[in-house]
């Protein structure tokens, strides 16, 4: 369809910026040692990390080697499939209607665009006929209150939102609110920066804490935001938010304007939380689910 058609387009697009792209590596003739070295530097541009590129290189090699490949255009299709198989673990539906509500928290560093997936996502779950409740839980920044305010009045849904309140107390309100008033989904929007980082830490586990005891199974999904744009950086972040929370899933945005998409394999080989949704830009339907077949080949077209 056209429009699954688009988003593979901005995907390719902003995968493609750099000057020295993986597919580029594949046009010449020869199956050599400088082959491989050019796939190594392409990867490494595309922050694919180190670990994650030399587990490619190998397994592409062994790959090439069962095939009996003599061309570069093969070599490509193997490394299609290589880099499909290590990223298929972050290939999973993000399931709903198995609680009522399912209790969402969301986290990720201001910027991130948590925000704007946030209402996103409470548009992807509006139209698959979910009734949604967001918490404004980023009490600190009146601007975060008052964006989230706009998507919950764009989707149609409603919010619990209380200036000046603790984060903990306004997601509390919000579980509890969504038990009694039969609803799907809780989404619990929180702050993405205070003082310290480490503080930050402490108030979402808090949060967490405090999201348990408003309902014993809760929250369901931990999930971050995280920028895609910045390369081994996102990769950090999954690790430390995922050390401090436990997550259980990712929505991986500005991949439309990135050449460094290729932290997903470094996701997938150093911390495989698997990937919801990405985000190829600003519009509403521009979250989209992940497909790794799909993004292998964005990668290398
Ligand atoms: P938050 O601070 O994490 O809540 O971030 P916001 O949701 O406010 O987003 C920050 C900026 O990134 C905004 O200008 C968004 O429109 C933009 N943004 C969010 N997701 C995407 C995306 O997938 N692609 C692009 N190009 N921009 C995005």
């Amino acid at each position: 369809p056209p429009a699954r058609q688009s988003w593979l387009d901005k995907l390719r697009n902003g995968l493609r910026k750099t000057s020295s792209g993986i597919a580029q590596v594949f046009t010449g003739t020869q199956i050599d040692d400088a082959l491989y070295e050019e796939l190594e530097s392409a990867l490494l541009m595309a922050d694919a990390g180190v670990k994650a590129t030399e587990f490619l290189l190998s397994d592409l090699k062994r790959r090439v080697k069962d095939a009996k490949a003599t061309d570069p255009a093969r070599v490509k299709a193997l490394l299609g499939d290589a880099l499909t198989e290590l990223l298929q673990p972050l290939e999973k539906a993000l399931v709903v209607g198995e609680f009522q509500p399912t209790v969402m928290m969301v986290v990720g560093v201001n910027g991130a665009g948590k925000t704007t997936s946030i209402g996103k996502l409470t548009r992807h779950l509006a139209d698959a006929e979910q009734t949604v409740l967001l918490a404004a839980a980023d009490t600190f920044r009146a601007a975060a209150r008052e964006q989230l305010a706009v998507w919950a009045d764009r989707n149609r849904v409603e919010i619990i939102s209380q200036e000046g309140a603790d984060p903990a107390a306004v997601a509390f309100d919000a579980v509890s609110a969504g038990k009694a008033r039969k609803r799907d989904v809780v989404i619990a929007d929180t702050a993405g920066r205070l003082p310290t980082q480490l503080h930050l830490m402490e108030e979402l586990k808090k949060i967490k804490r405090v999201i348990t005891k408003a309902d014993a199974g809760a929250p369901h999904q931990v999930l971050l935001v995280v920028d895609g744009n910045t390369g081994q950086n996102a990769l950090t972040q999954v690790k430390a938010f995922d050390d401090a929370l436990g997550l259980t899933g990712l929505i991986v945005t500005k991949l439309d304007g990135t050449a460094k998409g290729g932290v997903l394999a470094a996701i997938a080989r150093e911390r495989p939380v698997p990937v919801y949704f990405i985000g190829v830009g600003e519009k509403l339907e521009d979250l989209q689910t992940f497909s790794a077949r799909e993004f292998a080949q964005a990668l290398l077209s």
